[in-house]
C-alpha cells in the first residue's frame, strides 16, 4: 500500500553533548519518509525546500525510491532551518534557531496521483496545513498525525479540529499532559482519545511508548541504546517505522499494532546512533529484524507458575 507524507524538509543544525554539525539533512518529512521507505511498497512525499537543497539530498531521497512529484521547489528562497542543542539529558532539547523561509509559504498541495493513498503520516507542521492535507485526500484507511506544544498552546482550536479527523495522534508525555490538562498519563489519554482518535500513542523519550486503543494499553520497552549521538528525528522515525510497516502490512489489527509499535521503535533507535539521518541511509533487512527480535526478547515475562 502507498503511503503520504506531509511534513518539513529541512536543514539542521545540532549540538549534543557528543558533538556538532553546522548544516545537515532533516525535517520531519524526511525522518518520516526514509524511515517508512524500508517498508511501504511506495512512499509520496509532500514538502517544500528552497533554492539552496542540494542535489545529493534529492539524491538521497529517490535512491530510496521516494517520490518528489509532491516536493515543491521554491526558489524565491532557502529551505527551512532549524537548530537545537541537547543537553546531558538527551529527553530535553533548546531550540536555538528557527528560520522559516520557504517553509512560510508552504501550502500542501496533493499531486492527483497521491490522492488515493490509504496511510497517510502528518507530520509536525501547522494544524490548519494537516487539516488541509486531509480535504484533498479520497478515502483513506488510516491517518496518522504528530502534532508539538507549540501547537498546542498556540492554535488549540486548529489542533483539535485537524484531530478530530485522525485515526492515530502520536505526541509525548508533556504533549499529552498539556493537551488534555490532566497530569495523569492514563487519565489524559482517555481525554485525548474522546477528542477524536480512536488510538492515541504517548512517546516517552527513551523510556518507551505507550498505545491506547479501545481495548487495551501496551506498554513499548525503550531499547537499551549504548551508541546514543543524536536524539533528532527520533519521534519521525518511530512514526515513519510504525506507519511503513502499516502500509507494507496493510493490516490494522490490535495484535500487528503492537508490531508496528514496536517497528517505530526499531527505526528510532537507529536514527540516534549517528548525526542527522546518516543511519537511515544504508540499513539491512537483517540489521531491521535482529533489533527487531532484540525489543521482543527486552519485555518477554515469564509466567509466574
Ligand atoms: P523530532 O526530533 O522527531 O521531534 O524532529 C526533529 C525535526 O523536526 C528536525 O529535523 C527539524 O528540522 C524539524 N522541526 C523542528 N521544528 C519544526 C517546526 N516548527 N516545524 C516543522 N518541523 C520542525
Amino acid at each position: 500500500m502507498s503511503l503520504l507524507v506531509v511534513g518539513s524538509v529541512a536543514y539542521d543544525g545540532i549540538e549534543t553533548p557528543f558533538g556538532k554539525v553546522d548544516r545537515i539533512l532533516g525535517g520531519s518529512a524526511t525522518y518520516i519518509s526514509l524511515t517508512s521507505s524500508y517498508f511501504a511498497k511506495q512512499v509520496n512525499l509532500v514538502g517544500v525546500v528552497g533554492r539552496d537543497f542540494a542535489d545529493e539530498d534529492i539524491e538521497l531521497l529517490k535512491s530510496k525510491e521516494i517520490n518528489l512529484e509532491g516536493l515543491q521547489i521554491d526558489n524565491s528562497g532557502d529551505t527551512f532551518f532549524w537548530s537545537g542543542k541537547y543537553h546531558y539529558d538527551l529527553n530535553n532539547r533548546d531550540t536555538l534557531d528557527t528560520q522559516l523561509n520557504v517553509f512560510e509559504r508552504f501550502d500542501p498541495v496533493i499531486p492527483e496521483s497521491y490522492k488515493d493513498a490509504k496511510f497517510i503520516a502528518l507530520g509536525n507542521i501547522e494544524p490548519s496545513l494537516q487539516g488541509k492535507v486531509l480535504d484533498q485526500v479520497n478515502d483513506p484507511d488510516f491517518v496518522v498525525m504528530d502534532t508539538m506544544n507549540f501547537w498546542i498552546a498556540g492554535t488549540p482550536d486548529a489542533l483539535k479540529e485537524t484531530i478530530k479527523k485522525v485515526d492515530l495522534l502520536v505526541i509525548n508525555d508533556s504533549e499529552a499532559r498539556e493537551l488534555a490538562d490532566e497530569p495523569n498519563l492514563i487519565k489524559a489519554a482517555e481525554i485525548v482519545r474522546d477528542m477524536g482518535p480512536s488510538s492515541l500513542i504517548i512517546k516517552k523519550g527513551e523510556h518507551g511508548a505507550l498505545l491506547f486503543t479501545d481495548n487495551e494499553i501496551f506498554s513499548a520497552p525503550a531499547y537499551p541504546v549504548i551508541d546514543i549521538f543524536d536524539p533528532t528525528g527520533a519521534g519521525d522515525s518511530f512514526m515513519g517505522g510504525m506507519l511503513g510497516w502499516l502500509a507494507y502490512t496493510d493490516d490494522l489489527s490490535a495484535h500487528n499494532l503492537r508490531r508496528a509499535v514496536i517497528m517505530g521503535s526499531v527505526m528510532a533507535s537507529f536514527c540516534v546512533e549517528e548525526f542527522g539521518p546518516g543511519r537511515l541511509k544504508n540499513l539491512t533487512e537483517k540489521e531491521i529484524y535482529d533489533r527487531y527480535r532484540e525489543f521482543r526478547s527486552l519485555s518477554e515475562i515469564p509466567e509466574v507458575v
